[in-house]
């Protein structure tokens, strides 16, 4: 497939914002999409899984979904932004294969079922909220352009500042891979920060207890996570949050003795496992 220079992509961005009066608003972080290496690189990691259903969010101007077009049998793209959705639609009416839907990922995600591979530049300000949505989706393979600083808490090690709810929720779902750095350039008008380019693949194992529980449980640790797992544990038993008792800790013996963000992933899990068989009386 040819791919424009970056030339081309940012004077065509250029031209569409002014013929159609468009100033990109920050509070959605609209940064458009103007390297071609990124494309490229993007459209070669979801060509790879032979979609037949690619989910986009935030397409903007439809410059990364005519790309996804060639590699999908069908593209579904979701834009906050009304105004960017009819001018994408305009420049995509000959792919008969794409559909446009106008509104929030955020609001919308569970109507989105039968999805192989989920795409996104990132909007910034909803990162967070976005991955940890997309623990709860069923897909293949998620290709997502993130702020650096941003995917670099995904990648963080137990005991560092960086290390958090967000890392241990991604990183018990997902196999996290990065594809490569992307500087500010890559988009227009440049944000102010530079980005990384991952991967999820969903990992294959299933969690020894259900998704809610193992959240609440996560949840519960990372209120206090510079404090030693077995107060926090007995704080929350003490407010009828859980149940821990004496069973409870014997089984859990050497791990309570730990600062909670120095537990890793087997340890969190294993915590909620215990807490699992004893709380099952215990409504969420
Ligand atoms: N994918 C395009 C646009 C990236 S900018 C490209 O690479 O060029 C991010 C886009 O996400 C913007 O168009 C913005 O309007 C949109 N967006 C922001 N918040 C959103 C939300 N909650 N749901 C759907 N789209 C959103």
């Amino acid at each position: 497939m040819l791919f424009p220079s970056r030339r081309d992509l940012l004077s065509e961005t250029i031209y569409l914002l002014r013929k159609y009066g468009v100033r990109p608003k920050k509070k959605l972080s609209q940064n458009f999409i103007v390297s071609p290496r990124l494309l490229r690189r993007i459209v070669h990691e979801v060509s790879k899984e032979k979609p037949h259903v690619t989910l986009e969010i935030g397409s903007g101007l439809g410059t990364l979904t005519k790309y996804l077009a060639h590699v999908s049998k069908k593209v579904i793209a979701i834009e906050i932004d009304e105004k960017l959705v009819r001018i994408s639609e305009e420049a995509l009416r000959n792919y008969s294969n794409v559909e446009i839907i106008v509104g929030d990922f955020l609001e919308h995600y569970k109507s989105f079922r039968e999805v192989d591979v989920i795409v996104s530049n990132v909007p910034y300000h909803i990162s967070s909220k976005l991955l940890f949505t997309l623990s709860e989706m069923a897909f293949k393979k998620a290709v997502l352009t993130l702020q650096r600083e941003f995917a670099s808490r995904l990648f963080a090690k137990p005991g560092t500042q960086d290390y958090s709810r967000l890392t241990v929720m991604a990183n018990v779902y997902f196999t996290i891979q990065k594809v490569f750095e992307v500087g500010p350039y890559a988009f227009y008008p440049p944000p102010k920060v530079s980005s990384t380019l991952i991967t999820l693949t969903r990992k294959e194992y299933s969690l020894p207890v259900d998704p809610s529980f193992f959240d609440r449980i996560v949840r519960i640790l990372f209120t206090s996570k510079n404090r030693v797992v077995e107060s926090v544990l007995k704080n929350a038993s003490s407010h009828g949050l859980i149940k821990f008792g004496f069973e409870e800790a014997k089984k859990l013996k050497s791990i309570l003795r730990k600062r909670v963000r120095e537990l890793t992933l087997g340890e969190i899990v294993e915590i909620a496992k215990v807490l699992h068989e004893a709380n099952r009386e215990i409504k969420p």
